[in-house]
Parts: structure tokens; C-alpha cells; sequence
């Protein structure tokens, strides 16, 4: 494969948006949630020429790092949006911090909508000054949840965020690709889980950090205790991320705020452990180390999907194989071939 003729800085050609490259970057610094916003935006365009716009930015931000990136995962309806809701309002209140939540939302790159569109759960944070809050579509073709997930966090980490929160849907991969870009994964689950734990993958049990038992009030709890002690007992023989580290498994109610606390007690006191540790170090070099392969993934799919003879060839050969007259496999060979 011969990627040598493609060119991926597109500045020259585009000259009228790169001048709006230092507005942008500077506003970022001073806090601005519309550049924030604008700033995303343009992670997620398919129009890569946007993309090495914003990448430029992501090049220059010096504050890459400087926030605790926390993972809320678990299946839909477990109370995510929620959890985030009273913590996030809990950490501005009560910690004077700014939190930025980005909430990967797997609906958007099938409908182009976004279930997140009509996101009312965190009523309390929408609202909050020292608050964002936003959609990051899951769309393959971009190179991945993540390419612009990544991007996103250190965005928001210049903008001043000093704690990220990525949620996520906790089945499929993306769940896999954004345990790489977090510190810290908190794994939801509802108080009846302890019935089906053979249901709860593996994978991702070993990637989680800390779990909270949400729902936990009221004719729950029995069943919340119950299945906190079945998963002590499971995580004690389960190896986790962090070695020697005994994972905390904490009830909490996001509709009451019982537990929010305790549960952030929890967060910061690991935080606090992997910092003094090489592990938080390690796990940061890590996080660089994957946006290099995402950003190779981007410039390949971009410099393959947009060159004319792969275009025409695409076209060529789909309509082939929809008449039957070549089998995809052979096809795909024959389109990969003009890639020159
Ligand atoms: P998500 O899909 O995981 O983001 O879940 P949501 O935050 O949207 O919550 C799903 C539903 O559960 C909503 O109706 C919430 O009001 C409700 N819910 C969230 N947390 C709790 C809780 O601690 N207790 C109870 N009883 N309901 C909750």
C-alpha cells in the first residue's frame, strides 16, 4: 500500500478555515463552551480537511491530562444519565469543579438522530454554568467511536474541565474502544443483576473499576445487598485493571442521592492510589499510544475514500456484485487495487 502521495495537511486549500484556527484555540483556553461545542463539531465532520483543523488545535492544547477521565457505564435504563446528573451537580457544588460530560450515543450513526436530542435526565447539570454536556455520535466510518472521542476529551480538558465523564452504553465494543481513553471505569448495575450474572460479560468486568448497585432504595435494597455480596465474592477471584487493588462495589440511589457521596469518596480515593502509583502514568501513555492508532485509522480510511479512483472503482464494483456478477470478497480486491 503506498500512502506516500497523500498529503494529509489540507491547510493550503482551505486557507478560509484555517484562519479560524487561533480564534478558536484561544477561546477554547478562556473557557468558552461555544468554542467547546464548535470545537467537537468539527471532530466529528466528514470532511477531513475540518478534522485536521481541530487536530491542529488538539496539537497545541496544553492541558492534555490535567482532568480525572471517568467511564459511567451499564445498560440502558440502569440510571447513567441520572448517576451523572447528581455527581456532576455534587462535584460543582460541593467541590468546585467543572464537569464535562460526553455521552457516546450509539443511535446517531444509523438515524442521524440522536436519542440524546430530547436529553432531558440531566435536567439539574444542563442548566449548570460550570456544566457541558454532549452527544458524541458513534459513526464507523470516522474511524471508530473514538477517533473523536479522544479529540473531545482533550477539548474539553483546555476548556477547563477538570472532570470528564464519558458514558456509554455498557454492551458491544465501543464499550472496549473507550475503556482506553478513561482513568477510571464506574460499571452501573441494577439491584436484581445478581440474578444473571452470567449475563455480564467477562471483558467487561475485568476492565471496570469500581461498581455501583444504582436503584438501591426502598423494596431494593434486599436485593441490592444480595447482589453486592455475590459480587465481592466474583471480583476477589476476577483480576481487575488496577494489580492489588481491591475493587469497591457501593449501593448508591441516583434518584435520591444516597450513596453519590460515597461513591465519589470511592473515585477520588483511587484516583488519589493510581496517581502515586506508575499506574495512572502508564495507563496515560497507553491513552496517547491509541490516538496515534486512531489518527492512523482516520488518515488511511480518509486518504482511501476520498481518492477519485477508489470512488469510481466503488461504484463500479457494488453495482457488480449487486447483479450477481462478482462475489463481495473479489470485489473488494478489485476496489483495493486502485488504491494507488
Ligand atoms: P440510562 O439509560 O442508563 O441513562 O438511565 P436514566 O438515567 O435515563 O434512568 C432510567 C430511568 O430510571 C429513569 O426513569 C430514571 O428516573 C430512573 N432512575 C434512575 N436512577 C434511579 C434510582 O436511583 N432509583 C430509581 N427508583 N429510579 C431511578
Amino acid at each position: 500500500m503506498d500512502i506516500s502521495s497523500f498529503n494529509p495537511d489540507f491547510r493550503n486549500k482551505e486557507s478560509g478555515r484555517i484562519s479560524q484556527r487561533p480564534d478558536l484555540l484561544s477561546e477554547l483556553q478562556k473557557g468558552s463552551k461555544q468554542a467547546l461545542a464548535k470545537a467537537i463539531t468539527l471532530t466529528e465532520s466528514t470532511r477531513p480537511e475540518d478534522r485536521q483543523v481541530v487536530r491542529e488545535i488538539v496539537q497545541q492544547c496544553n492541558h492534555e491530562g490535567k482532568s480525572i477521565r471517568i467511564g459511567i457505564t451499564g445498560v440502558p435504563g440502569v440510571g447513567k444519565s441520572t448517576f451523572i446528573d447528581q455527581l456532576g451537580n455534587y462535584l460543582i457544588r460541593e467541590k468546585n469543579k467543572k464537569v464535562a460530560v460526553l455521552a457516546v450515543d450509539p443511535s446517531s450513526g444509523r438515524s442521524g438522530g440522536s436519542i440524546l436530542g430530547d436529553k432531558t435526565r440531566m435536567e439539574k447539570l444542563v442548566l449548570n454554568d460550570s456544566a457541558y454536556i454532549r452527544p458524541i455520535p458513534s459513526r464507523k466510518e470516522l474511524g471508530g467511536v473514538t477517533s473523536g472521542l479522544s479529540d473531545a476529551i482533550v477539548l474539553a480538558e483546555e476548556a477547563g474541565f477538570d472532570v470528564v465523564f464519558v458514558e456509554t452504553v455498557g454492551v458491544g465494543q465501543s464499550e472496549t474502544e473507550v475503556s482506553q481513553l478513561v482513568d477510571i471505569i464506574v460499571f452501573l448495575l441494577l439491584p436484581n443483576s445478581g440474578d444473571d450474572l452470567q449475563g455480564i460479560k467477562r471483558g467487561i468486568m475485568e476492565e471496570v473499576h469500581i461498581v455501583a448497585i444504582n436503584k438501591s432504595e426502598g423494596e431494593n435494597l434486599p436485593s441490592a445487598k444480595k447482589t453486592k455480596m455475590l459480587l465481592d465474592t466474583v471480583l476477589q477471584i476476577m483480576p481487575g485493571p488496577v494489580e492489588g487493588e481491591k475493587r469497591e462495589v457501593l449501593l448508591c440511589s441516583a434518584q435520591d442521592g444516597n450513596g453519590i457521596k460515597e461513591l465519589w469518596e470511592s473515585i477520588s480515593g483511587l484516583q488519589n492510589r493510581i496517581e502515586k502509583s506508575a499506574w495512572l502514568r502508564e495507563n496515560r501513555k497507553l491513552q496517547k499510544v491509541n490516538r496515534l492508532q486512531y489518527y492512523l485509522d482516520s488518515l488511511l480510511r480518509d486518504s482511501f475514500y476520498h481518492n477519485s479512483n477508489v470512488s469510481d472503482a466503488i461504484a463500479k464494483y457494488t453495482k457488480e456484485v449487486e447483479l450477481g456478477k462478482m462475489d463481495a470478497y473479489n470485489a473488494a480486491l478489485e476496489i483495493f487495487k486502485n488504491f494507488k
